[in-house]
């Protein structure tokens, strides 16, 4: 299926990354969006906050009017059903909880209930593609497309191939990132993390590493990547704004599997955290509070 076949898409999830990925795909590609979650409650929250980011980022900003931030709205719906969500999508992008037993589930849901034509993208962080893809009667259909988080800002794609997808569908997904104004990079799906995060996540884990010893606090820590290093933002206040901590305590199993303990285990101070209610994402505290709450008193 070709770009200029696909009119509706359907995004599963309406969490951080969801209601991020369904605003772009109205905003920037035009598309209708049916964006699904698995009760009201989260279908409206995912819908309220690209409501607001639009209000913030956009109309506040002079960028849109209040009319065009209607229209973007109004091509977006949300509803708990998979089947009602995907029946008339031509593309699919899943971004539903890091865990490979419950993307199976959806991918099993995906496949029976979407049109034969349409490809089925997963926005996962690391899980196998080619897993999830074997799940469907559809491999070939079937990739990563792995936004980064702000999805309006960032402007990497991963494009990640799993052992069975075609030329054809690796080609679209690529376009459709270009149409939403992303530079895709096509990788395989070796080992958990594709590219980037592959890189990144063991220097966060360092940085975890040294609040966990008392070296500095998150802050400091952060600080002396930045302007050490020149990065925009320190790892540990970007797994605090993208909810890597939840994130990684839900795929640790996944991660053992693609890379053995040493790499793929959760550190320990993530285990705590997470325990404790400490996951970062959207509303959510993170490390920088449980250093403040906890950890520097304990
Ligand atoms: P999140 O927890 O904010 O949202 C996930 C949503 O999926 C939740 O609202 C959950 O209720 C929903 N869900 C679970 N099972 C479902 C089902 N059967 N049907 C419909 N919805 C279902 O998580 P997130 O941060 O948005 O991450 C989603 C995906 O995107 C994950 O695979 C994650 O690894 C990936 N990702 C996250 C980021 C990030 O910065 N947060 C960046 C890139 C990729």
């Amino acid at each position: 299926m070709g770009l200029e076949n696909i009119k509706q898409v359907a995004v599963i999830g309406a969490g951080a990354m969801g209601a991020q990925i369904a605003e772009v795909l109205s905003r920037v590609g035009g598309y209708r969006v049916m964006m699904t979650d698995i009760n009201d409650e989260l279908v409206n929250k995912g819908i309220q906050a690209l409501r607001d980011t639009l209000q913030k980022h956009f109309v506040d900003k002079g960028k849109i009017t209040a009319d065009e931030m209607r229209a973007i709205v109004d091509r977006i719906n949300g509803t708990t059903s998979i089947p009602d969500a995907v029946k008339n999508a031509d593309y699919v992008i899943e971004a539903a909880s890091e865990n490979m037993e419950i993307k199976k589930i959806i991918y099993k849901q995906l496949d029976e209930n979407a049109p034969p034509h349409t490809i089925l993208a997963t926005n996962t962080s690391g899980l196998n593609v080619t897993e999830i893809g074997n799940i469907t009667k559809r491999p070939d259909k079937v990739a990563g497309m792995h936004f980064f988080n702000p999805v309006a800002i960032m402007r990497l794609v991963e494009v990640v191939r799993g052992a069975m997808t075609s030329d054809e569908t690796a080609n679209t997904v690529c376009e459709i990132s270009r149409k939403l104004g992303k530079e895709p990079v096509v990788c395989r799906d070796v080992g958990y993390g594709f590219l980037a995060n592959r890189a990144y996540l063991p220097m966060r884990n360092e940085a975890v590493q040294m609040v966990w010893e008392h070296v500095a606090s998150p802050e400091d820590i952060d600080k002396a990547l930045k302007l050490g290093y020149n990065l925009p933002i320190g790892p540990l206040e970007l797994g605090d704004f993208t909810g890597g901590w939840g994130i990684g305590a839900a795929s640790e199993q996944d991660r053992i599997r693609e890379m053995g303990e040493a790499k793929g285990s959760l550190h320990p101070l993530i285990r705590l955290m997470v325990r404790a209610g400490y996951t970062g994402g959207r509303g959510k505290k993170g490390i920088y509070a449980f250093w403040r709450d906890s950890l520097s008193k304990w």
